[in-house]
């Protein structure tokens, strides 16, 4: 297989006809990433978390209309409060999540009260959390209309529940979202993101007619041919950490014996107990798809591979 010869995020905007890509802080990489405009009879925004200062001079110099959210994570509504105007359209499975702290609990798995109230506390003082404009669901296979430019939502769960790309069939252009295609490979490290769900997006948008591919952060822009690569080494990021996992299973590992190991993420990061968290999260789907097609078992609190 050829490997993908990775580029730097772009630093500017770059325009696709109608649909411009703006590059997002830190070449989009978390607490950031990248948004677009769309430039039609109105102007609207997907996912306002990029960059605060070319944010805020769009919502001066222009109406914003409509703001697009593909899920409810964080890092893509950072900036949402610049555009108080705006109704936001998100996914419906997913509507809560953008207004209640309860649902954003469930969603994540985060049941621990002390977890819990820093997750409050980052939320409200780094995201503006909640969102107080007014929100409308938007379902599978919906098309918006923008003036020439048509907006397609393509369910992409997984990631999460609701997480959606959209296709713009005029530009041949399709945002993947979190589908981000970074070496570092795909995150389900919710409680409700699900790996088999991920595997068939992934399998579904493997031979998607788009000519051009955007994602949610670092390189953010791919060709048909590149994002045909970077698609196959994404998914097979998830094979290499099972059979990571498996090899391990040789002798038998509790949960938490294996989250140390960080086998998802390779190394320790700070904070500690969130990647612990995110660690555990995505290894019980690991576990929990291995048992179901009998390649591990497990003995009270304890998994190994047969
Ligand atoms: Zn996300």
């Amino acid at each position: 297989m050829t490997s993908l010869i990775r580029r730097p995020a772009p630093e500017a905007p770059v325009a696709f006809g109608p649909i411009a890509f703006i590059p997002g802080n830190k070449a989009g990489r978390y607490p950031y990433c990248h948004s677009l405009v769309i430039t039609g009879a109105e102007t609207w925004v997907v996912d306002p978390g990029s960059h605060k200062e070319y944010l805020r001079r769009l919502a001066r110099e222009r109406r914003v209309t409509r703001v697009l959210c593909s899920h409810f994570h964080e890092d893509h509504l950072k900036y949402h409060h610049l555009f108080p105007e705006a109704v936001f359209y998100v996914p419906r499975v997913e509507l809560e999540a953008f207004t209640s702290l309860t649902a954003v609990y469930r969603l994540a798995g985060v049941a621990d009260p002390s977890f819990q109230a820093y997750l409050a506390e980052t939320l409200a003082r780094d995201f503006h959390f909640p969102v107080r404009a007014p929100l409308v669901p938007y379902h599978p296979g919906e098309r918006l209309v923008n003036g020439d430019v048509v907006l397609e939502i393509i369910p992409a769960p997984g990631h999460t529940p609701g997480h959606s790309c959209f296709f713009f069939p005029g530009q041949d252009l399709l945002f993947l979202a979190d589908v981000d295609l970074t070496p570092f490979g795909p995150w389900y490290g919710d409680a409700a993101s699900d790996l088999a769900d991920f595997a068939e997006t992934l399998e579904r948008l493997a031979d998607f007619p788009a000519r051009i591919f955007l994602t949610s952060h670092d390189q953010g822009i791919f060709t048909a041919a590149e994002a045909g690569i970077a698609l196959a080494e994404f998914r097979q990021v998830i094979r290499d950490r099972e059979a990571r996992l498996l090899k391990v299973l040789e002798t038998p590992h509790t949960l938490a014996e294996l989250v140390k190991r960080r086998l998802i993420y390779g190394r320790s990061r700070e904070p500690a107990f969130i990647y612990d968290h995110m660690e555990a999260q995505m290894l019980a789907k690991h576990l929990a798809s291995l048992e179901r097609d009998g390649r591990a078992e497990r003995a009270g609190e304890s998994f190994r591979s047969r």
